[in-house]
């Protein structure tokens, strides 16, 4: 599986996917299709399917041209379906659905948008997060509530150690920034933001992180422990009310 971040808008990722067993093609959430098309006549490669992870503009801003240039089948989430442009292809939560030679499993990870999901492709430990998991951050709650929110990100946080993650924006500097406000001792942290910092400043993409990096790093998915509870002043406080603490800091950062 061969994967490709294509910078687009002021600080969106697609990701064009390609199966070489099966010369099967797919982008995840165009927000415009030229730079996608650019890259595809570059590699002289069709495209198969679009897989939107959740409705915004700025994830499906694409899906229409593309759709019309090369026929490609729009893949999202059934509950979602009036709401994706060109939806051909409906999944829905835990569904295995087919790319090519490979399975990605779809979850419902709802949040940010009510209709959220993430592509998960099982044997290759890989995970495309939309707007729910950022490196060192996560989504804004937009139309769901901290609850679920805090529900999809703890189903991330069961996978593979080793999951490669893929996210829907660049936020990764400034998120790293807002960290280490909170969490300023943290050694992994500090290691991860030179890596971001030297990586930045060659215009290089901090994508992907992996979970591991993640757990170790990432406020939003430390919410459940002690240390960082203490750091807050929140050491008797649920793991819900952490994260909402952390959230609506991150909101006013
Ligand atoms: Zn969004
Ligand atoms: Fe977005």
């Amino acid at each position: 599986m061969l994967i490709t971040p294509i910078s687009c808008l002021a600080d969106n990722y697609a990701y064009v996917i390609y199966d070489n067993n099966s010369k099967t093609t797919g982008v995840v959430d165009p927000s415009e299709s030229k730079p996608v098309i650019s890259f595809l006549e570059k590699k002289n490669l069709k495209l198969n399917y679009i897989l939107n992870t959740h409705h915004h503009f700025d994830h499906i801003g694409g899906n229409i041209e593309l759709k019309k240039k090369y026929n490609a089948k729009v893949v999202g989430f059934e509950n979602d379906k009036n709401r994706i442009p060109g939806i051909d292809i409906t999944v829905k939560d835990n569904e295995m659905w087919n790319f090519g030679s490979t399975t990605i499993k779809i979850f419902h990870i709802p949040g940010h948008t009510l209709g959220h999901i993430c592509f998960f492709f099982e044997k290759e430990k890989i995970i495309f997060t939309g707007d729910t998991l950022f490196s060192l951050g996560c989504g804004r709650i937009f139309e769901g509530d901290h609850k679920q929110m805090l529900n999809s990100l703890n189903k991330i946080k069961k996978l593979p150690k080793e999951t490669k993650i893929y996210c829907g924006h660049e936020y990764t500097y400034k998120n790293a920034e807002f960290c280490l406000e909170h969490d300023v001792d943290n050694i992994d942290l500090k290691n991860k933001f030179e890596k971001i910092k030297k990586l930045r400043s060659q215009n290089l993409p901090t994508i992907p992180s992996s979970l591991d990096e993640e757990l170790r790093s990432n406020i939003f998915l430390r919410c459940d422990q002690r240390e960082l509870k203490v750091k807050l002043n929140m050491k008797n406080q649920e793991d819900l009310e952490v994260f909402r603490k952390v959230r609506d800091l991150k909101d006013s950062f």
